[in-house]
C-alpha cells in the first residue's frame, strides 16, 4: 500500500515537473535530462547546451553524497551521528555538512527561529510526509508538543572549532530537511559550471535553479507553483537568468484531521505547523541554500514580517501567494513577471 501511495506521489511530481518544463524549454534542441528520486523527492537535470553525460553522473553521484550525510533518515549520516550523541559529546563533520549547519543558524538568528534548523522532535512526533496519507484520526496532544517544543532551540546547537557540531541536551535533534536541497542544487550548478555547462535546468522536487539562459541568449521562462491547483499548474511565469527558484507551501506535504489541513513546515513558537495567511512563498536569489532556508522562514513568519527580512537582504526577492488568491510581488519583479491565472490578483508592493 505504501508503495503505491509513494509511487503516485513520485507520479504526481513528475507531472508536475513536465508542467515546469513545458512553459521552459520551448526550444529548439532537446536537452540532456535525468529524473531520479533523491533526497526524499523528484529530482530532474536538464542540460541545454552540451550532451554531457559526465556532468550529470558527477552531479547525481554529488546529490547521493549530500543526503547520505546530511539525512536524518540514514543511519550513518553525519546528522544522524550529531543527533544519537545530543548532550553527549560533540561530533566532527564534513566541510559540507559543516557549512551547510553554519548557515542554517545564520539563517535561524536572523529569522529568530523562524527556520529553526532543531526542529527535529517536533518534525517526528508530527511525521508528516504526506505521502502515505490525506486524512488521519488523531494528532500529538498538547502534553507531547510542550515536552517536544524544550527541545527545540537554535542557540543550543553549538559550531565548535574543528568541524565539530554539538547539540547540547539529550533529546534534540538536527533536522536540514528546509535547506539541505538549496545546497544540493548550488552544488550541482557548481559542478556543471566546471563542465562548461552555461544552459540547464536544476529541479530538485521544486527548487529549482535556473544556469545561465536559453540558447539564443532569453531567459529562462520559470512557472511559479499555485497553490491552489493541486495538479501542478502555474499561477504565473518568471523570466530570470542564474537565479535559484525555491516555493514552500502547504499543498504537497500534509494530512487532515478533522477537516483541518496539518502541513509539514512546525513553527517552532508554537509546536503546531505554522498559521498565517501565506499559502505559498517562492523566493527569488543567487544562491539556492538562501532561497530554501528562507522560503521556510518566511511561509512561517507571515508577509509583513516576511517582507521585513527581506527588505534587510540584497538580492533576494520574494513572491507571496495568499489565502485570499492574492500574489503579491516586488515592484523590482514587475517587468519579469506573468500572471497567467486570472483568478488571482496581483499586487505590487513597492517597499
Ligand atoms: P520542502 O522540503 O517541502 O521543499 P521546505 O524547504 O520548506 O519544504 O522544508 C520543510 C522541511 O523542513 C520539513 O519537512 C522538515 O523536515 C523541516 N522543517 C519543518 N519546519 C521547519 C522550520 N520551522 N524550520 C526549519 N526546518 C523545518
Ligand atoms: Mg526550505
Amino acid at each position: 500500500m505504501r508503495s503505491r501511495k509513494l509511487f503516485a506521489f513520485v507520479l504526481a511530481i513528475i507531472i508536475l515537473s513536465i508542467f515546469i518544463s513545458g512553459c521552459e524549454s520551448n526550444n529548439n534542441k532537446e536537452p540532456l535530462s535525468k529524473t531520479e528520486f533523491l533526497m526524499d523527492t523528484v529530482i530532474n537535470l536538464k542540460i541545454y547546451d552540451k550532451q554531457d553525460k559526465k556532468a550529470l553522473d558527477e552531479a547525481i553521484d554529488r546529490l547521493k553524497e549530500i543526503e547520505s550525510r546530511m539525512s536524518s533518515h540514514i543511519e550513518s549520516s553525519d546528522v544522524r551521528q550529531i543527533n544519537d550523541n545530543a548532550g553527549i559529546k560533540p561530533v566532527k563533520v564534513h566541510d559540507d555538512v559543516y557549512h551547510v549547519i553554519e548557515q542554517a543558524k545564520h539563517f535561524a538568528e536572523i529569522s529568530h527561529g523562524a527556520y529553526e534548523p532543531t526542529i527535529g522532535p517536533l518534525v517526528d512526533l508530527w511525521n508528516i510526509t504526506g505521502i502515505d496519507e490525506k486524512e488521519r484520526d488523531s494528532i500529538p496532544t498538547e502534553e507531547e508538543i510542550k515536552e517536544k517544543l524544550e527541545l527545540v532551540d537554535y542557540n543550543d546547537l553549538e559550531i565548535m572549532e574543528d568541524n565539530k557540531i554539538y547539540l547540547n541536551r539529550k533529546g534534540m535533534k538536527l533536522d536540514l530537511g528546509g535547506i539541505a536541497k538549496g545546497y544540493a542544487a548550488d552544488e550541482v550548478k557548481r559542478i556543471f559550471k566546471e563542465h562548461g555547462i552555461n544552459s540547464a535546468i536544476i529541479d530538485l522536487g521544486g527548487n529549482v535553479y535556473a544556469l545561465g539562459n536559453k540558447a539564443n541568449d532569453e531567459s529562462w521562462r520559470i512557472g511559479i507553483q499555485d497553490p491552489f491547483d493541486i495538479t501542478g499548474n502555474y499561477l504565473g511565469i518568471l523570466n530570470v537568468k542564474d537565479k535559484s527558484i525555491v516555493t514552500s507551501g502547504d499543498y504537497e506535504r500534509y494530512f487532515k484531521y478533522k477537516g483541518k489541513k496539518y502541513h509539514h513546515i512546525i513553527d517552532s513558537k508554537t509546536g503546531y505547523p505554522s498559521e498565517n495567511e501565506v499559502a505559498g512563498i517562492s523566493i527569488i536569489s543567487d544562491k539556492s541554500i538562501d532561497g530554501d532556508a528562507l522560503s521556510t522562514a518566511l511561509f512561517v513568519l507571515g508577509i509583513e514580517d516576511g517582507i521585513q527580512l527581506l527588505n534587510q537582504l540584497e538580492n533576494v526577492e520574494g513572491i507571496f501567494i495568499d489565502k485570499k488568491e492574492e500574489v503579491i510581488i516586488p515592484k523590482i519583479l514587475e517587468k519579469d513577471f506573468t500572471l497567467e491565472n486570472e483568478n488571482l490578483k496581483l499586487i505590487i508592493n513597492s517597499h
